[in-house]
């Protein structure tokens, strides 16, 4: 059937295979292709030992588990997930720093934090086993992208209590992989070990990624004369039309990749060569998406990802709800894998805008934006409040070379994106448009709103 073994550089044997031409790298066939009755025979058995591991270690789940009069023995079939309750991240907060914690602080080897994008920061804890499998969690997600021993890997996601700078840098090695660990920022000297290095992978949020890419254009450089062939990006929402502009501009396949500090950080999830969705590591991470009423959704319906981490020792969590809105796909991918996949990240539900009564993403204003030629994929959303009214204004850029520049043209093209501002994001919103280089860039997470409502 086309596929062959390989010798990976990790020493297993990984499988090997040609989709559309495009080359599938499987970092661990057995685990990543077993079939969906043994995925979900394992994540039974797996389940019903965290489950009691909790209730041993963690007398937050001890005295949440006896009140909910669950125990081990009383979890028959995966969907009796549903009689635990959840855990939210107010009871992250509030059992902080070490409340979550299962082990004694001498077993953990590590401590994250999350970025504190909504509020308190939350702190995380690793025993050696679970950064093990973190890093596995890693190398599989590379694989993924096509990565191997050959490849050169700049990391360029923060390094230090974020999640991002050291999950991929130790999954890098892993694979075997020559690792450039520059954390962000410095952009230019990115750019020169770009160059020097004929780094093959770059690992950075998209929005950074645009950067790098636009700084290469502006030092007069042809993306083309990088090595750079793939982009593994993730920590923010960013949409399809996005990746188009990204992968044009770079001359590159940028692969989405989702996680979070609280359930490991990067890696819980990752798109294959297919670019449909992001394969969860279910053997590991156990989703499921919950509608607004707290109830379990079917496959296909969009609600807040949910997760119970099976093998996790340092930090074990029971239906953590991450607040990330997307659906679960479950259809057969072709690349072979059977772990289900998550679409992408709408945003999270309190990334949520309600201007006039309209709820809206800012995903979805970048997408309304993208469908418009002659603007750059920078933008900036502020929502202010006039009298009782909710006013938006989204700022974007001009192209560089857009060829005309006259009054009547740029009214044309204002029009033309609050057009498409209403009939794809449903909002009455002003333009601003901004001169090429004028609006702020991101090295890390971008920061796409400002409410002066709550200012
Ligand atoms: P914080 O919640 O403080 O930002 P992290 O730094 O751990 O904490 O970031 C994890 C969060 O980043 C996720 O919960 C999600 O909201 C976002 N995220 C991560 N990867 C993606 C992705 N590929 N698409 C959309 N959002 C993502
Ligand atoms: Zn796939």
């Amino acid at each position: 059937d086309g596929q062959r073994l390989l010798r990976t550089a990790g020493g297993r044997a990984g499988k090997e295979r040609l989709m559309n031409d495009v080359k599938i790298n499987i970092w661990n066939p057995e685990m990543e292709c077993m079939s969906r009755r043994d995925t979900e025979a394992l994540q039974l058995e797996r389940l019903k030992a965290l489950v009691d591991y909790c209730d041993r270690n963690v007398a937050f789940y001890h005295k949440r588990l006896s009140e909910a009069g669950v125990t081990a023995d009383k979890i028959k079939t995966l969907s009796d997930v549903q009689y635990i309750p959840y855990t939210t991240k107010a009871d992250l907060r509030d059992t902080y720093p070490f409340g979550m914690f299962s082990v004694p602080q001498k077993q953990l080897v590590r401590i994250h934090a999350s970025s504190g994008t909504t509020g308190k920061p939350i702190v995380s804890g690793y025993t050696q086993g679970d950064v093990d499998v973190w890093t596995e969690m890693m190398a599989r997600t590379l694989s993924a992208a096509g990565g191997g021993a050959d490849d050169i890997v700049q990391v360029s996601y923060g390094y230090g209590l974020f999640t991002g700078g050291l999950g991929a840098h130790q999954g890098a090695g892993k694979l075997g992989a020559t690792v450039i660990p520059m954390s962000s920022g410095n952009t230019q000297r990115q750019i020169n070990m770009l160059r020097a290095m004929g780094s093959t992978m770059l690992c950075c949020t998209p929005s950074y990624a645009l950067l790098i890419g636009e700084t290469v254009r502006d030092k007069g450089i042809d993306p083309e004369s990088l090595r750079v062939r793939i982009g593994i990006f993730g920590a923010e929402p960013w949409t399809e039309d996005m990746r188009r502009r990204i992968e044009e501009k770079m001359g590159i396949d940028a692969l989405n990749v989702y996680g979070l500090s609280e359930v490991m950080g990067p890696g819980v999830a990752m798109e294959c060569m297919a670019k449909n969705g992001m394969h969860i590591w279910e053997d590991h991470f156990l989703p499921e998406v919950i509608g607004e009423n707290g109830e379990s959704l079917p496959y296909g319906e969009q609600g807040d990802l949910t997760f119970t981490t099976l093998t996790k020792h340092g930090m074990p969590l029971l239906r953590y709800r991450t607040h990330d809105l997307c659906t679960l796909i479950d259809e057969p991918c072709p690349c072979g894998r059977t772990h289900v996949r998550m679409g992408r990240v709408m945003g999270r539900t309190d990334d949520m805008l309600i201007i006039r009564g309209v709820n809206v993403f800012p995903s979805q204003i970048e997408h309304a934006l993208l469908q418009v030629k002659g603007i750059e994929p920078h933008y900036h959303i502020v929502v202010d409040r006039q009298g009782t009214l909710d006013t938006i204004e989204v700022q974007v850029e001009l192209s560089p070379n857009l060829m005309s520049d006259t009054i009547k043209d740029l009214e044309t093209l204002e029009k033309k994106i609050v057009n498409s501002l209403a009939s794809h994001a449903l909002i009455h919103a002003s333009v601003k448009l901004c001169q090429p280089g004028t609006l702020s860039r991101s090295e890390g997470k971008a920061v796409r709103v400002t409410d002066k409502r709550k200012l």
